[in-house]
């Protein structure tokens, strides 16, 4: 039995996170939820963003399940989702996309994984403003053993998934320091790997590259801006920030989320699509070694996918979030 921190967020987080809590208890998955929320909802309950309970929590189970948090724009609190990232130095952000039958997308073929560096670079939170110049700077702070880390992890990936390429995504033709840090890191994780083939392209370059012919593409590493705007343009190519998983992984601390917001426009209307969340949890079900029961989901998921009616209205179906999560369901067996 596997105990879960699971954080079901704002908005539309307790109803998808709802339909994947029902989905495993059918598929018999052997989780045991402890849940404790953040954000919005918990801070108008308690005047706290992240409760000490929560933080307890993940020190304990080292492995989470999130759904999407609330960040109020303006009223300078710090993104829930940098803290944890960076508290816990959970450095791998993965992003996995993937064509997929029933996802109306412009592609085919599309099935790449995107590792972006989640604690470093101009998310540091290492900024200074000088008013009386009226001059801010952030800076883009990348450090080599940052770099090695997240190079690594993109070709242990690479290899233990059989596959065959990795890119790196970098500008160290301008950024003649940050950049070279992550290229030269990348060139010496590739000797590591002989059997993996390794590619560098420049991040202008890589985004057209990307629109034009992403079945190129096997995983790609990059660091943190350039992976927060590629991970989002990957999802575009695969059918949207609601169908695609993440997750954020330390070297004993993981933290699944769905990618997507919290969609105040549809909250507590039953419209949620759950399928990202769901991925996410199929992903934490691999990371726990239910490579078995994670496979078993994805098929029902998948086979429904297929079939419009039994989806939600965001997939072109008519479906509620439980009667989606119940045609999944019904194709466990
Ligand atoms: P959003 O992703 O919440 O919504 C964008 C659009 O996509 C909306 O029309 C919404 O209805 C739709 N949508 C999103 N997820 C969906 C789903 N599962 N099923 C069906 N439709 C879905 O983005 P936003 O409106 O820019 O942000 C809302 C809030 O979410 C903000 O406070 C933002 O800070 C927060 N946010 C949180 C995360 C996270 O916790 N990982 C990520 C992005 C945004």
């Amino acid at each position: 039995m596997h105990t879960i921190t699971l954080i079901p967020g704002d908005g539309i987080g307790p109803e998808i996170t709802q339909a994947v809590k029902d989905i495993f208890a059918a598929a018999q998955v052997p989780v045991q939820w402890e849940e404790q929320n953040a954000g919005q909802t918990t801070f108008d309950q308690s005047g706290e963003l992240i409760p000490q309970s929560l933080l307890d929590s993940l020190e304990k189970n080292r492995v989470a399940l999130k759904g999407p948090i609330t960040t109020p724009v303006g009223k300078g609190f710090r993104s829930i989702n940098i803290t944890l990232r960076q508290k816990y130095d959970l450095y791998q952000n993965v992003r996995p996309a993937k064509t997929t039958e029933g996802i109306e997308s412009r592609y085919t073929g599309v099935n790449l994984v995107l590792f972006r560096e989640n604690t470093e670079g101009l998310y540091s939170g290492l900024e200074v403003y000088d008013e009386r110049l009226g001059i801010a700077d952030s800076f883009n702070r990348i450090t080599v053993a940052g770099s090695r880390k997240i190079c690594r992890a993109a070709f242990a990936y690479a290899a233990k998934h059989g596959r065959k390429k990795v890119t790196l995504a970098h500008k160290a033709n301008i950024l003649k320091m940050a950049g070279k840090l992550m290229l030269d890191a990348c060139k010496e994780a590739a000797t590591e790997f002989p059997q993996i083939v390794f590619e560098d392209k420049i991040i202008d370059n890589m985004c057209m590259q990307l629109v034009n012919k992403p079945e190129q593409f096997d995983v790609v590493v990059t660091t943190n801006l350039f992976g927060d705007i590629l991970s989002d343009l990957c999802a575009g190519l695969v059918g949207g920030l609601g169908v695609v998983s993440g997750a954020n992984i330390g070297d004993d601390m993981a933290i699944f989320e769905a990618v997507h917001g919290s969609a105040p426009d549809i909250a507590g209307q039953g419209k949620a699509n759950p399928t990202a969340l769901l991925r996410s949890g199929l992903m934490m079900l691999h990371y726990l070694g239910e490579h078995q029961l994670a496979d078993r989901i994805e098929t029902a998921l998948d086979a429904t996918l297929k079939h419009k009616e039994q989806c939600t209205g965001d997939l072109g179906g008519k479906a509620t979030t439980s009667e989606f999560a119940q045609a999944i369901i019904a194709k466990l067996a």
